[in-house]
């Protein structure tokens, strides 16, 4: 599903990567792991096809996402490609304050130029399974923290995407509703066989999961 490899970038003298390579399976659950300032963010940005890696040609880089290379492709190829293949959930919410969670959560079928009957029936589906129905029409601020995160979660699955990345995403809530949201990205990989990289400080996730990468200075070491 995802297959890297001699990823660089530097940020002017400073090597932020350093040649990483991975090769991570359809439906795995893979942490990533290591210090701040190890390049956690930024080689999970480059996968997210969000980041550009550095001197491409000079390194031979290569990323494929199911089974197509994005490194070539043009701004308005690229953004088609992550909208369709790529989910994203970060640390905070990032949902809009001034929209209901349903239409924070049918953004991106806006953008795909989605049917919207379709797409609102499928929102209604992931709203059920993350326990969140009864929560449709409340803005950002009427939720609560762990909430929040599971319309973040539901905004990053509705276009059915095959890989979902997740920036820390229980950073920022207290440990039942990080258990929870662990639970929900496996059961999603059990029901939908989505693939899921997530980078964590939080150590029962990275147990729990398929696999685990270590990253340190800019390598993942184990
Ligand atoms: P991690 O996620 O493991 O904490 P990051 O990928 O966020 O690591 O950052 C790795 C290093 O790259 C850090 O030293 C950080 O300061 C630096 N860095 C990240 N983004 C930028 C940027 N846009 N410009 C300059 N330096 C950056
Ligand atoms: P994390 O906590 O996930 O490691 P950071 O707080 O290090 O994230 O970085 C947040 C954002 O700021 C990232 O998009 C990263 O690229 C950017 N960033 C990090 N360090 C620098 C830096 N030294 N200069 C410019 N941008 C940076």
């Amino acid at each position: 599903m995802i297959k890297a490899s001699n990823i660089h970038k530097s940020y002017g003298n400073l090597e932020v990567l350093k040649g990483v390579d991975l090769h991570i399976k359809t439906g795995e659950v893979v942490s990533i792991v290591g210090e701040s300032g190890a390049g956690k963010s930024t080689l999970l940005q480059i996968l997210g096809t969000l980041d550009t890696p550095s001197n491409t040609s000079k390194y031979h880089t290569e990323i494929e996402l199911n089974g197509q290379s994005f490194i070539n492709m043009n701004d308005k190829q690229i953004s088609k490609f992550r909208n369709q293949n790529i989910g994203f959930v970060f640390q905070f919410h990032q949902l809009l304050p001034e929209f209901t969670a349903l239409e924070n959560v049918l953004i991106p079928t806006k953008i795909a130029g989605a049917n919207e009957k379709e797409a609102t029936e499928k929102a209604y589906d992931l709203f059920e399974d993350l326990k969140i129905a009864h929560r449709l029409n409340h803005k950002p601020n009427q939720l609560s923290g762990g909430e929040a995160q599971r319309v973040a979660v539901a905004r990053a699955l509705i276009n059915s995407p095959k890989i979902i990345y997740a920036d820390e995403p229980t950073g920022n809530l207290d440990s039942k509703n990080a258990d929870d949201l662990h639970r929900l990205f496996f059961d999603l990989r059990d029901k939908y066989n989505q693939t899921f990289v997530i980078v964590t400080h939080n150590p029962n996730l990275a147990e729990i999961t398929d696999r685990k990468l270590v990253m340190k200075d800019g390598m993942i070491i184990e």
